[in-house]
């Protein structure tokens, strides 16, 4: 150290030139580490992208539910978000439980004001054990403002109805890029009978990603995790086709992996690490 007390200015180095992969995840927060935040952070990272978050609601749940959610305030939304898209410039985007109007219009705010590389939806309204995780009045104001910003939207089924109205999961797809300009859905099949079949539906048309059914009481943040997975692997530099196929494997053998866990009497985890990826380095351009 010089003797006035300063530590010197470092020299720049090689390192500098170098960067991680960030993925930003803007999604409730489940204490219990299956769901929301905790998954989307899970996943980034088993998956070597470097994970930014910012938390839209506390929830009180556990592995057997939720019982309550508390919204964060839509100014506190912009407080969290601004300074780490400014700073760090994530990659890509996951938006997951947004609740209500106001958070709603200060995610829409911020992605008109910062487009994102990618941007992923997962339309979260209800847990699995069925708890409201969106107030009612805000579906149409998510439909209108939030849709058309994203490159990605992923409902499952009963989600799918409540944003498009058609009994048909495809003919709401459809309704969602008409109607509102969304761009592409990720038609989710996991709660139809049979193999859960996902189906992206654009203007362009459609493709099937056949899937495996995984018996396990552990699927807590599947849903999370899918998206979640879609991101890291659009921000490792994949296109969407094939981020969807590798995201669809990654949740079936995060499945598989934790099929046999005992943590908690309800359901439980995914087991995000069965094969963690080193944090990947990209030169910086
Ligand atoms: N809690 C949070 C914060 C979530 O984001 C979600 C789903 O996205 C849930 C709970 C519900 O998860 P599950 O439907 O897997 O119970």
């Amino acid at each position: 150290m010089p003797a006035c007390g300063k530590r010197p200015t470092p020299l720049p180095t090689l390192a500098m030139q170098y960067s991680y992969i960030p993925c930003l995840s803007i999604a409730g927060f489940d204490p219990s580490g299956g769901a929301g935040i905790a998954a989307d952070i899970k996943t980034f990272s088993a998956l070597g992208c470097y994970a930014a978050a910012a938390i839209t609601a506390i929830t009180s749940q556990s592995t057997r539910g939720v019982s309550a959610m508390q919204p964060v305030s839509a100014e506190w939304i912009s407080r969290q978000v601004l300074p780490v898209i400014e700073d760090l410039r994530p990659i890509a985007l996951k938006i997951g439980m947004t609740c209500n109007r106001e958070i709603i219009r200060s995610i829409a705010g911020i992605l008109r004001a910062h487009p994102f590389p990618f941007v992923v939806l997962d339309p979260v309204m209800i847990s699995s054990s069925g708890h409201p995780l969106m107030e009612d009045d805000a579906m149409k104001c998510l439909a209108d403002e939030l849709l058309p910003l994203c490159h990605l939207v992923t409902p499952n089924l009963h989600e799918l109805h409540a944003l498009g109205g058609e009994t048909d999961p495809i003919l709401s797809a459809r309704r969602l890029i008409q109607r509102y300009g969304a761009r592409q859905i990720l038609v989710k099949g996991g709660h139809r009978e049979g193999l859960p079949t996902d189906i992206l539906v654009s203007e362009m048309g459609e493709t099937s990603f056949p899937g495996q059914r995984i018996a396990t009481r552990n699927d807590h943040g599947t849903g999370c995790t899918l998206s979640a997975a879609i991101a890291a692997y659009v921000a490792r530099g994949e296109m969407l086709p094939a981020a969807i196929e590798h995201a669809k494997d990654f949740v079936s053998k995060a499945l598989e992996a934790g099929a046999d866990i005992h943590i908690g009497d309800g359901h439980g985890p995914l087991n995000h690490f069965f094969g963690p990826l080193p944090l990947l380095v990209k030169e910086k351009l």
